[in-house]
C-alpha cells in the first residue's frame, strides 16, 4: 500500500528509524531521471501511512544542504505519488518572539542560497512560475490544526531566511538578514518548495527553532552558547527534545487530517496554464522531454 502524504525530516527521524521507534518499511533510493533519490521509508502505524524521506543521514554521513539531490528527492516522491509533503528544518531564532523548541508554520522565505539547482526545468519556460503563496494554504491550516489539538506551542506564520551552509552565519550576516525581514535562519526548504511546486504538490515547511541566530550581541536571549546546545539531551530543554520526538507523530495526524480535508488549494493545477499552452499531456513524466 502507497501514500500520498511524504514527510521530509532531518538526522532525528533517522535516529528514531534506527532506533526502532519508527515502524514501517525500508523502501531504499528510487531511481529518477536526475539521479537516485535518498533512502525513503513507508511508515505504517494506526492512521494513514505516508513517505518518509531523511534529507541528510547521519554521523560522517551526513552530507552537506548543497550536496543533496533535492530534483531526485521530489521526482521520487512525485513518482510514488505523493501530493502532499511535509517538510521539516531546523531553524535559529531571529526575532525575540521565537524561542528554542517552538514551531514555526512558515508562509514565506528569503532565497540566500547560492549553490543548489532551484528547476527541473533549465531548458524550458516551465518553471517561470508565481512564487505566491509560497506554501500550501490548506497545509498550513491542516497543520496548524493538528500542533493545536497536539498542545504545541507554535507560530502560525514566519519569514525564514535559507541560506547555503554547513557554516552558520556571521554575526554580521544575521543583522542583516533581520533587517531584510527574516525571523528564523535555516538551511532546509530551498529549493525543495520550488521544485514542489513545479511538480504540482502541496509542500509546507515548517521550523523548529534550536538555537538562537549569532548577532554578536551580549544580551539574551542573543547572547553566545554551545552550538546546538539546546539539542542536549542533558540540556534540559524538555520542549525541544518534545518536539523532535513528536514528529512523526505530527507527520502521521497531518496524514490523517490531510485524508479528511478537501483541498481548497491550487497547488494541483500550478502549471495548467503550460500544459494548455504547450499541449503537454497529463503525464507530467513526459514533461521533461517535450519543451526542453
Ligand atoms: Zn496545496
Amino acid at each position: 500500500m502507497g501514500a500520498t502524504t511524504a514527510c521530509i525530516a532531518g538526522e532525528e527521524v533517522y535516529r528514531q528509524w534506527q532506533a526502532g521507534s519508527i515502524r514501517g518499511t525500508s523502501l531504499g533510493s528510487r531511481q529518477t531521471p536526475f539521479g537516485p533519490s535518498g533512502d525513503l521509508f513507508l511508515v505504517e502505524g494506526e492512521g494513514q501511512p505516508f513517505y518518509l524521506l531523511p534529507r541528510y543521514g547521519v554521523g560522517m554521513g551526513k552530507t552537506a544542504p548543497s550536496r543533496i539531490n533535492y530534483r531526485a528527492n521530489i521526482y521520487a516522491l512525485k513518482d510514488m505519488g505523493t501530493r502532499c509533503i511535509l517538510a521539516w528544518g531546523s531553524g535559529g531564532a531571529i526575532t525575540h518572539s521565537f524561542a528554542v523548541g517552538d514551531i514555526v508554520i512558515l508562509n514565506d522565505l528569503i532565497d540566500q542560497t547560492r549553490l543548489r539547482i532551484g528547476t527541473f526545468f533549465e531548458n524550458s519556460p516551465l518553471g517561470f512560475l508565481r512564487q505566491f503563496p509560497v506554501f500550501c494554504p490548506s497545509m498550513r491550516r491542516v497543520v496548524a490544526e493538528v500542533l493545536h489539538d497536539m498542545k504545541l506551542v507554535y507560530h502560525g506564520t514566519g519569514t525564514a531566511a535559507v541560506t547555503e551552509g554547513p557554516r552558520l552565519e556571521t554575526p554580521a550576516e544575521v543583522r542583516w538578514l533581520t533587517s531584510i525581514g527574516a525571523e528564523v535562519v535555516t538551511h532546509t526548504f530551498v529549493p525543495e518548495v520550488f521544485l514542489a511546486r513545479e511538480l504540482q504538490m502541496c509542500y509546507i515547511g515548517v521550523c523548529y527553532v534550536v538555537n538562537y541566530a549569532e548577532t554578536g550581541s551580549r544580551q539574551p536571549p542573543f547572547i553566545g552558547g554551545g552550538l546546538f546546545a539546546a539539542l542536549d539531551p542533558n540540556a534540559g530543554n524538555n520542549r525541544l527534545a518534545g518536539v523532535l520526538g513528536s514528529i512523526t507523530q505530527i507527520a502521521s495526524n497531518v496524514a490523517d487530517a490531510l485524508e479528511k480535508t478537501d483541498a481548497n488549494c491550487e497547488c494541483a493545477r500550478t502549471l495548467a496554464h503550460y500544459t494548455k499552452e504547450y499541449n503537454l499531456g497529463d503525464d507530467w513524466r513526459t514533461w521533461f522531454d517535450k519543451v526542453q
